[in-house]
């Protein structure tokens, strides 16, 4: 899936040659430049550029005053970073059931919204976006934060709109395993709100804005202790490339899978999606009605089973589950009094468990040729026979 190349060889090249390799300096200013071009890109106030996804979710929890005594609404599918970054902050993530469309239920959100709920995180997995309408109308009728977990959804949309530009702040990862890639490793933040911007932009890079006061001007927040999570520049010129492309592989995801179930025909069964239009195309899903079906079909095409990765689902999250959420007990949200009413057990999401054993993802390819596709076409139908 990965088109990385000459671009992103030349534009390292370039920063070498520099000799100016720290994201604040007067020759390419890559990390600035590409902050700019996703301002534009999103339509957003604030983006910044950080070492992870992981780092992004938790700076904008920061930025959103979460921490002890709060509670944030996490999926039961997603990938554990998004749970262990509420504990970062120092907060407790519930966790809520996903429905049929494999995203997380804006009815149990509902359900799980207590006088602690701060914030809900929904997780656009796969590419595929979470109704966000039901989820924006919640969470104004409880005010609470949105905080958009688009790690593996970077161009997609819910109603139009591009992911990340729904909810009071978004994070993006450009990990080796995401649509586009930072040279292996990174994140963004983005934002609208001020005050979340200052709070995580102080918190991701905190001693050196207490240096380079010029990141500064015009803050309402003084500076505190926070963590270094900041990119350098042969990240943010290599992802700056990759951003030129994003809308290039998405058509071409899009346009692949539409060939695929074109090709499928009739006699499948796909989850349904909050928005076929809006879906990225990382990945084609497939749904039976039992467990046995969905192994045997994963078996013989190759595909994923969400229920069985042991990776994306809340079951296995072990550290959270077990509680152990610092190495310093005095550190570690779970043991602080003020966060002693949350509970997990590995049943504690049947339904959502149910879903995901009956599910089934193959990856997509933005550079599969209609040959491959005929091909995959004819393994997936004798699969199923
Ligand atoms: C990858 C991922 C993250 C974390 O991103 P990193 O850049 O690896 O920290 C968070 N949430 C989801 C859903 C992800 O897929």
């Amino acid at each position: 899936m990965f088109r990385i190349g000459k671009e992103e060889i030349d534009a390292v090249a370039r920063v070498i040659e520099s000799k100016q390799l720290f994201k604040c300096n007067d020759a390419l200013k890559e990390t600035e430049n590409c902050e700019k071009d996703m301002r534009e890109r999103f339509g957003l106030d604030h983006a910044v550029l950080m070492t992870s996804g992981y780092a992004a979710l938790e700076s904008a929890l920061i930025g959103m005053g979460i921490g002890p005594g709060d509670e944030v609404i996490v999926p039961a599918y997603t990938y554990i970073a998004t749970a262990m970054a509420v504990v970062g902050a120092g907060a407790m993530p519930v966790i809520a059931e996903v429905d049929e469309t494999l995203m997380i239920d804006p009815e149990d959100i509902e359900n799980k919204i207590t006088e602690r709920t701060k914030a809900i995180i929904p997780v656009h997995m796969m590419g595929y976006p979470c109704n966000m309408k039901a989820i924006m109308e919640i969470a104004k009728k409880h005010n609470l934060f949105v905080l958009e977990d688009a790690c593996q959804a970077n161009g997609a949309k819910f109603d139009g709109k591009l992911l990340g530009t729904i909810g009071d702040a978004a994070a993006l990862s450009f990990n080796y395993f995401k649509i586009i890639s930072a040279g292996g490793e990174g994140g963004a933040l983005l934002t609208d709100n001020k005050e979340i911007f200052e709070k995580a932009l102080i918190y991701h890079d905190s001693s050196a804005v207490a240096y380079f006061g010029d990141q500064m001007r015009d803050f309402s927040t003084e500076p505190f202790c926070g963590r270094e999570y900041r990119v350098g520049e042969v990240t943010s010129a290599i992802l700056r490339q990759q951003f030129k492309k994003l809308d290039g592989i998405v058509a071409d995801l899009r346009k692949n899978k539409a060939l695929l179930k074109e090709a499928l025909g009739e006699g499948f069964d796909y989850p349904p999606c909050n928005d076929d239009d809006g879906d990225s195309a990382i990945a084609i899903t497939f749904r039976f009605d039992t467990v046995e079906k969905c192994k045997d079909f994963a078996d013989k095409v190759g595909a994923v089973i969400p229920g069985f990765t042991g990776k994306h689902v809340y079951n296995d999250w072990k550290p959270i589950l077990e509680k152990r959420g610092a190495a310093h007990p005095l550190m570690d949200p779970f043991k602080m009094e003020c966060n002693k009413n949350v509970e997990y057990s590995e049943d504690m999401c049947q339904k959502s468990l149910e879903i995901m054993k009956r599910c089934a993802h193959i990856f997509m390819d933005s550079d599969w040729t209609e040959d491959d596709i005929n091909a995959l076409a004819e393994k997936i139908k004798e699969a199923v026979k």
